[in-house]
């Protein structure tokens, strides 16, 4: 096991930010490599997470600290420059800005079915290392949850931490109140580890290094205008809740469709796209054209409610929301 002085900052930290959203238990995951590093490994540690609401399916980030023995650990602030970076949710890429303050020789972590070189494309970095996991696949394969194929992809690069510990973390942690999924999750970490691809990349070229900056409030007291006029009012027309499945969504067969807008009334996001049409006795009826898969959360709450099979549970594919949205009128 390698000397985690090798690694550390000017500050004498190791610093890992895990990407997430709320649900997939990137909160629990930090706690657990923490605890390994700290209880089990002897080093120096912190963990917090960051939330916005409360709401499941809202971007959640996670810190964790470690240090050698020696060093003690007297920050409580975000990290700002992490050495590894774990994005739960590739869809994050699009919506937040996860790779902010990475250095050049930092690690990428990502669960995604894309390739290193795919994700360099996407996120423009030019050096550093990148592991593609296909964390989701192995968390259904496994019937258990992504966050401890990312925990076994982090071990995998970060050298000073001892996987054997991480999994006896995750084997007491699991054993205490839900025995019977210890092995499913000791598996699904096991293939976190050994599945991910690893990519080095060096560049000639300076490492366009993002800088980390803290979200400024768009109206605010110190932003908003005299006299309290709300110049920019806010809608959710352009929010994109993409992030917010966790790899499943539902697929429309319109034939088998009775127009019948029971999935309308239970959706929480208004995702169904309706027109108006008339019937062979000139009476009008709305038809429903299909799901606008920009406001979808994947909650799959439509499904249940549907009396005919015109909805149904499908794994969501690279570019299957975008080939089969349809568009509310309001946002084309
Ligand atoms: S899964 Fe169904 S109910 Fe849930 S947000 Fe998407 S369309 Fe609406
Ligand atoms: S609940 Fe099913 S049958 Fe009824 S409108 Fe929705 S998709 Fe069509």
């Amino acid at each position: 096991m390698a000397d985690i002085r090798t690694y550390t900052n000017a500050a004498g930290f190791y610093e890992i930010r895990m990407e997430s959203i709320g649900g997939l238990g990137a909160n629990l995951a930090g706690k657990m490599l923490a605890e390994a590093g700290v209880l089990r490994l002897g080093y120096n540690g912190s963990n917090f997470s960051s939330y916005g609401s409360e709401k499941k399916g809202t971007p959640v980030k996670t810190f964790i600290r470690f240090a050698a023995p020696e060093t003690e650990i007297r920050s409580s602030s975000p990290i700002e420059e992490p050495h590894t970076v774990a994005v739960f949710h590739e869809s994050l890429l699009r919506t937040e800005n996860c790779i902010a303050g990475l250095p050049p020789n930092g690690t990428l972590i990502v669960n995604t079915a894309k390739t290193p070189d795919e994700i360099k494309t996407i996120t423009q970095l030019n050096s550093g290392t990148i592991v593609c996991i296909d964390a989701l696949r192995i968390a259904v394969e496994e019937k258990s949850r992504v966050n401890t194929a990312m925990l076994g992809a982090i071990c995998r690069v970060v050298d000073f931490l001892d996987e054997n510990a991480v999994k006896q973390v995750l084997s007491e942690t699991f054993g205490k109140k839900y025995p019977a999924l210890v092995t499913a999750n000791i598996q699904t970490f096991d293939r976190g580890f050994t599945e991910g691809r690893v990519q080095e990349y060096k560049s000639q070229q300076q490492q366009t290094h993002v800088p980390f900056a803290h979200p400024k409030s768009t109206l605010g007291y110190d932003t908003q205008p005299l006299g309290g006029a709300i110049i920019n009012p806010g809608n959710s027309v352009t929010r994109d809740l993409s992030a917010s499945r966790s790899g499943f969504l539902p697929a429309f067969a319109p034939d088998s469709c009775i127009h019948c807008a029971a999935c309308d009334e239970t959706c929480p996001d208004m995702c169904f796209v309706w027109t108006a049409k008339q019937d062979e006795r000139g009476r009008t009826y709305q038809y429903l054209q299909g799901i606008d898969y920009q406001y979808c959360k994947g909650c799959l709450r439509c499904i249940t409610a549907c009396p005919t099979d015109a909805l149904r549970s499908i794994r969501e594919t690279d570019g299957y929301a975008d080939e089969h949205r349809v568009t509310h009128s309001v946002s084309a």
